[in-house]
């Protein structure tokens, strides 16, 4: 077997394509000015800014002036949660509704904000990785300040049933704020029709370059300024532009948001025939729906194995993937996404995830398909756990 190299990783990161980093370059050392000068290429860089927000607003369907660019996905998530509690914990809402599998953008500040004496409801998610919009109208109470609930999951892919969501929170007059950093590119989202709020979105999960991200925040919804200091973006997030990253952002949200479903089924395709693949191994399951599923997400756990021994042995053939253990966070505990779905620790450990994208080929398919049984293979006849487990049921060969 020839060995290759192949990128499924997506949900990670993405690598900047080229027609983005031809659309920063001039940026860099041509049209370099500062956005807030008032000569010529000052005005210039501002102009070019003005343009990227509007491409950007167009490719979610919001107004130039609802859009605010930040430094990534995470801080548009601290922003928006941070800003509407501080803002109507003064009028006495002190409570969040938001879910048990967000991303840790989203619950790490909700811990922080109940440090600071708010309280914070977790909605359930079911087996399949969906959250009920019942579960959040139940939640809601009185002094409810913002709700909070991921568009589509980073680990398991799942998209949530948004549209539902903000309708609850409509009537019951509560501020919706959805994380769609999964989501954009691989989901047609309009704000408008949607009926959301707030929505953070990051490039780098796009083919843009890491920090550059944006919030939305549809028009007379009070936002507090993040980052004190120049006027920039409104007033509310000082910071000189960065006029690159803006500019392939823009260039980036273009692409992602051209043709999404018929690129989308090209993807689903392959990532159904790699889910089908990795499923003949005797002792594994798909997380997660397989229906509204992001195109490019697969993610199995593998009974009997180590996901980061995987994960390594993984790499030695070239092949760069992700588990949804976090012991590289320095914790020994599983994926809070898989432990919400019911999964027990050990089989939470042996999981994988695969994230493939437009440039994923039928090749880079088969090569997955013919390493990744075989690696199983192996660490299962190093693995005690997998040893008891064919003492228990001798039935099971592998
Ligand atoms: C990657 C990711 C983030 C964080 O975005 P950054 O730009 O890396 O800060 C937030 N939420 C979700 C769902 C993500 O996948």
């Amino acid at each position: 077997m020839e060995k290759k190299f192949v990128y499924a990783d997506n949900a990670a990161t993405t690598k900047v394509s080229k027609e983005v980093l031809d659309a920063m370059l001039p940026y860099f050392t041509e049209h370099y000015g500062n956005a807030s000068s008032i000569y010529e290429m000052g005005r210039y860089a501002q102009k070019c800014i003005e343009q990227a927000r509007e491409t950007i607003a167009n490719c979610i369907g919001c107004k130039p002036t609802e859009l605010f660019f930040t430094s990534c996905g995470s801080e548009s998530d601290n922003w928006a949660i941070k800003s509407t509690c501080e803002r109507l914990a003064l009028r006495g809402k002190k409570h969040i509704v938001t879910s048990v599998f967000e991303h840790h953008a989203v619950l790490h500040t909700c811990q922080a904000l109940e440090k600071q004496g708010f309280e914070v409801t977790y909605v359930p998610i079911d087996e399949f990785g969906y959250v009920n919009p019942q579960d959040v109208a139940d939640a809601i109470r009185e002094d409810t300040a913002i709700v909070s609930i991921m568009f589509a999951n980073n680990e398991i892919g799942t998209i949530q049933p948004i549209e539902e969501i903000a309708k609850i929170c409509k009537e019951k007059k509560v501020l919706f704020h959805t994380d769609a950093v999964q989501a954009i590119g691989h989901v047609d989202i309009n704000v408008k029709d949607l009926g959301i709020d707030m929505l953070s979105i990051s490039g780098h999960k796009i083919h843009a370059q890491k920090g550059i991200g944006a919030l939305y925040v549809k028009s007379g919804v009070p936002l507090l300024n993040f980052i004190h200091g120049g006027a920039q973006e409104r007033n509310k997030r000082a910071g000189t532009e960065n006029v690159p990253a803006i500019m392939g952002f823009a260039k980036a949200m273009e692409v992602a948001c051209t043709n999404i479903s018929e690129r989308m089924s090209k993807i689903t395709a392959k990532r159904n025939r790699l889910i089908d693949g990795l499923l003949t191994i005797p002792k594994s399951r798909l997380n997660g729906g397989r229906d509204n599923r992001l195109a490019g997400n697969c993610n199995v756990s593998i009974e009997g194995i180590e996901g980061e021994s995987l994960l390594l042995m993984l790499d030695h053939y070239g092949i760069c993937a992700s588990s949804g253990s976090a012991c590289t966070s320095g914790s020994l505990d599983p994926s809070h996404v898989l432990l919400a779905l019911g999964l027990k620790h050990e089989v939470a450990h042996g999981s994988l995830r695969l994230s493939i994208d437009d440039s994923t080929s039928d090749d880079d398919i088969d090569y997955i398909l013919e390493v990744v049984p075989k690696v199983v293979k192996r660490l299962r006849e190093m693995s005690p756990v997998w040893e008891d487990m064919v003492k228990a049921d001798p039935s099971l060969k592998y």
